[in-house]
């Protein structure tokens, strides 16, 4: 692959950024014959993918058998994504993860991506596997310098997408060098441009609760895919379902917040931390999905809540995933530390008394009955079954809020990754992959499934958008 320097002003194939999508995608259908070029429009790939905690999720790899996991199953995997999406996710594009995520998963590991599988303490999670922060993009991004067909160049971002008069997208703008330019594609555009984490004016209109949420997700996700897409009339799915994550970390609260460009998210709720909001008082089941705590967090005073927690749990502070290196977190001024409750609480201007009055409320229950009896939480048990106490000095405790990862909702799909109109009907020639496609989350993204989700559709939109010129010939021989 070459950094190109000048664009070429032809392709066969367009890939628009360069995630994990994007890079699947490229990979996949340089591999399949077609000469490729993939866009960036930062000065380096990864965007969302790189930032992300790592996890991703499969079922019936060889991980999985070696670790004697035969319960799960294909149509549990399916179940889970429908009941997570209340059902209001397009089945065919489910069909198309279950279908093709093993191979998927296989097609990672032959190109270097490292997996351990693991588990993150909260749903679908037994089946996480674990890459670490930003690693399984990058050993995708040196697979893809090493591919024969693959041209790529950073800085370079598509603007406007435009059709031939059959219909079919066949020409991209593109600003690159501080010049525009545009690029004939013979076989296929592939939106992979991420979400709209990044993008004020879109979270206005489509998550105005969120629009002041701590953003997240790459630098440069500014929903250019979604726009470009529209523009030619494309349909829209689920994106009035755009959710927070719970946990996005304020950098030396209760001083006001700076531009903070890539601040942690904080998971420590999940690893046995309670949460207080701004009156000390503890308000929800910790031990639940970031995406379901964003809801009821966002309804707290100032939408803050602050995670305590002890000793133990920053035993437990992992080096390799974003979400729980508290280490790291306490060293950057996301996570402060003192000797008493009381000090801590102190630190961010709550008040002392309440807080260790939360504090002691559930340690008693965790000592006494080992049910929380404020909110029923079950998991984070210590070894003997029971409920952690927070309890081991020195205390540390996190000002968290609602954050902004990943918008999930997109442009209308189908199961080829296909862009389709407001009526349904394919935009020949574009394809939408990742984030930027809709429908497959519906209500409720599942945990831990993005990346994957965007590994796999990379994948199919790679292969489809390689072959076809190969359908386009066989038809015309036909
Ligand atoms: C902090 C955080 C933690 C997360 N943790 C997890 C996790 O553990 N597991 C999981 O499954 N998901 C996780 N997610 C969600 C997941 O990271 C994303 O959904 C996924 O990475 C999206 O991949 P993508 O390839 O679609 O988009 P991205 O990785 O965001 O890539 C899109 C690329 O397109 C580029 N681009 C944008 N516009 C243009 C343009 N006009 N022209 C050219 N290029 C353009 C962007 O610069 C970017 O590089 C997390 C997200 C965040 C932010």
């Amino acid at each position: 692959m070459s950094q190109a320097d000048a664009l070429p002003t032809k392709t066969d194939v367009l890939v628009l950024g360069a995630g994990m999508a994007g890079l699947c995608a490229a990979i996949t259908a340089a591999e399949a014959g077609a000469d490729v070029l993939l866009l960036e429009k930062a000065d380096q790939p990864g965007g969302s993918s790189s930032y992300a905690g790592g996890a991703f999720t499969f079922v019936g790899t060889d991980l999985q058998e070696a670790a004697g996991m035969t319960g799960d199953s294909l149509e549990a995997l399916r179940n889970d994504f429908l009941e997570s999406g209340q059902h209001k996710n397009d089945p065919a594009l489910v069909n198309v993860y279950v279908e093709d995520q093993l191979a998927t998963y296989e097609f990672m590991r032959d190109h270097g991506v490292k997996f351990s599988l693991g588990d993150l303490g909260i749903r679908s999670f037994t089946r996480a596997h674990l890459t670490g922060t930003g690693r399984a993009v990058t050993a995708m991004f040196e697979a893809a310098l090493k591919t024969p067909r693959l041209r790529y160049a950073a800085k370079a971002a598509a603007t406007r997408l435009h059709r031939n008069a059959a219909g079919r997208v066949n020409r991209v703008t593109v600003t690159h060098g501080g010049k525009s330019l545009d690029i004939e594609v013979s076989r296929g555009v592939i939106l992979a441009t991420g979400g709209f984490s990044r993008s004020r004016k879109l979270l206005q209109t489509y998550a105005p609760e969120l629009a002041d949420a701590v953003k997240h997700g790459g630098i440069a996700n500014t929903g250019d895919g979604l726009v470009m897409a529209t523009a030619l009339g494309a349909g829209h799915a689920d994106l009035g379902y755009v959710s927070g994550s719970y946990g996005g970390a304020l950098r030396n609260y209760p001083e006001p917040a700076g531009d903070d460009d890539y601040p942690p998210l904080i998971f420590a709720f999940a690893a046995g931390a309670i949460m207080v909001n701004k009156n000390g008082e503890r308000f929800v089941n910790e031990a639940q999905s970031y995406k379901v705590l964003s809801g009821i967090g966002m309804k707290q005073p100032d939408g803050l809540g602050f995670q305590i927690f002890d000793q133990k749990v920053m035993d437990g502070s992992g080096a390799d995933t974003s979400v729980n290196n508290f280490k790291d977190a306490l060293a950057n001024g996301y996570i402060r530390t003192a000797s008493t409750i009381a000090d801590l609480a102190r630190a961010m201007n709550l008040d002392p008394a309440k807080v260790e009055a939360s504090v002691d409320q559930y340690n008693k229950d965790a000592r006494e009955s080992g049910v929380d009896s404020q909110f029923g939480r079950k998991v984070n048990q210590n070894a003997k079954g029971e409920l952690m106490t927070v309890d081991v000095a020195p205390y540390y405790i996190a000002a968290t809020g609602n954050a902004i990862t990943s918008t999930y909702g997109g442009v209308t799909v189908n199961p080829d990754m296909v862009v389709t109109d407001q009526f349904g009907d394919p935009i020949e020639g574009l394809y939408a992959v990742g984030e930027t496609a809709g429908g497959f989350y519906g209500a409720l993204y599942l945990s831990g499934s993005a990346l994957s989700r965007s590994a796999i559709t990379g994948r199919r939109a790679g292969q489809r958008a390689a072959a076809s010129v190969v359908r386009a010939t066989s038809l015309a021989s036909a």
